[in-house]
């Protein structure tokens, strides 16, 4: 594991990390919701813009050529990042929301009437809404997998759900909610038995474990670059190249591809099929920066430190009288977030105390509503550890919530 000296020298290179908030140092445990980004990526923006600005795949000037080169270049970078077999099975998109949104949309054609499709009570809104509005456009069904009451999926009952009606399984890889890793690979084989396609949902689980989606066959895989200490506005939708290649443009009809193609042939071809537009160039470069940078410290480091954080983390706040901690805790199947409330109280009032205090959580919803029916909350305060944080971070967490909860108690009882 690494030594906290090793963390230091990690956490230099993220400058935001030197803010203050109301004069009290940052803690950043906001992680699920987007990593900070490191100088090197920085760097990456300024050099983008400085030497080499230019559109893509359209130019035949130095400088097009250039920029065209590098967005390619990343590209091959992320199908092996990945495993994926060939480099056109990488789609950019604007992020993972947009990935799930293209696959909805480009699969329309293929959901007839009475047709079903899978999600879980875990999913993230974004993983929701477009297969919901799918099924009422084609007046498809949506099955929901269920969980217990430790967040586990129970696979019996998605057993129980497939069918041969079942078109399309979309899953998320890690719950940005519970941190809890899901049996993927048996969903995907199961799915397969039955001839449906699987999509994985894997905003949370692509900076925090060693990913090959060959090997676990999954048809299509989406993630967001920001939440792997690159930009915003870019993410990557994997998908196999024989399933991509059957399905229509999302953006575009396909008569507009033909017409552009009489110029540019290339452009009805994966992955270009999908990547309507001038696409966030600059995003893509410095996205190369960030692999570059998860890669040098090395993703299973990343996973084994984070995973001492989240032992570390659960000990800590387990120790705290009238907390409630979500999901199963078993660090082996859980990625380092931690989902609680505080003796009942409202999760804005003790978020904005830690606010206060300097501490970076999220508070409320957590784009999943359907999980906070479960668990019969409005709302939980998430903290989300990344390879920067610290154990001394944590303690001052703990005491900061023991002082949160001190204060709103006395302010409870006087009111
Ligand atoms: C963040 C997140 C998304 C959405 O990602 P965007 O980058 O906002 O498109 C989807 N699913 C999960 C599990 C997430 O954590």
């Amino acid at each position: 594991m690494f030594s906290q000296e090793t963390i230091k020298k990690i956490r230099n290179q993220f400058p935001i990390l030197n803010q203050k908030v109301y004069s009290n140092p940052l803690v950043y445990i906001d992680n699920a919701a987007t990593t900070q980004k490191p100088l090197q990526v920085i760097q990456a923006s300024k050099n983008y813009y400085s030497t080499m600005n230019s559109n893509i795949h359209r130019g035949l000037h130095f400088f097009s050529q250039k920029a065209t080169l590098h967005v390619e270049k990343v590209r091959k970078k992320i199908q092996k990042f990945i495993h994926a077999k060939y480099p056109y099975e990488i789609i950019f998109t604007k992020g993972a929301t947009e990935a799930i949104n293209l696959v909805a949309s480009s699969i329309t054609s293929f959901i007839k009437k009475g047709d079903e499709i899978i999600i879980s009570y875990l999913e993230h809104h974004s993983n929701i809404v477009p297969w919901q509005i799918l099924c009422e456009k084609r007046e498809a069904l949506l099955k929901i997998i269920p969980i217990d009451k430790d967040g586990i999926l129970q696979l019996e009952d998605f057993e129980f759900l497939i069918s041969e009606k079942t078109k399309i399984v979309a899953i998320n890889h890690i719950s940005n909610v519970l941190g809890i890793i899901n049996p993927i690979k048996k969903i995907i084989d199961i799915s397969h038995e039955y001839g449906a396609l699987v999509l994985i949902d894997g905003a949370q689980a692509i900076s925090n474990l060693c990913l090959n989606v060959q090997d676990i066959n999954t048809d299509f895989y989406v993630f967001s670059a920001h939440k792997m200490y690159g930009p915003t506005g870019i993410g990557v939708l994997y998908g196999k190249k024989k399933i991509l290649e059957n399905f229509s443009p999302y953006q575009v009809g396909g008569e507009m591809i033909k017409e552009v193609s009489f110029e540019k042939t290339t452009y009805s071809d994966l992955p270009f099929k999908f990547e309507a537009g001038t696409p966030n160039i600059e995003g893509i470069i410095v996205w190369g920066a960030a692999i570059d940078f998860v890669e040098k410290i090395g993703i299973k480091n990343i996973e084994s430190y984070k995973e001492k954080l989240f032992i570390y983390a659960i000990k800590r706040l387990s120790d705290i009288d009238g907390i409630q901690l979500y999901g199963k805790n078993d660090p082996k199947k859980r990625s380092s977030i931690i989902s609680f409330n505080l003796s009942k109280l409202h999760c804005f009032d003790v978020g904005s105390i830690l606010d206060r205090l300097g501490i970076a959580v999220r508070t409320g919803h957590l784009c999943a509503h359907p999980l906070m029916n479960f668990f019969n909350v409005t709302g939980m305060i998430r903290a989300s550890f990344s390879i920067y944080n610290t154990f001394k971070e944590i303690d001052y967490l703990f005491e900061s919530l023991l002082k949160a909860k001190k204060f709103l108690l006395k302010k409870r009882n006087f009111l």
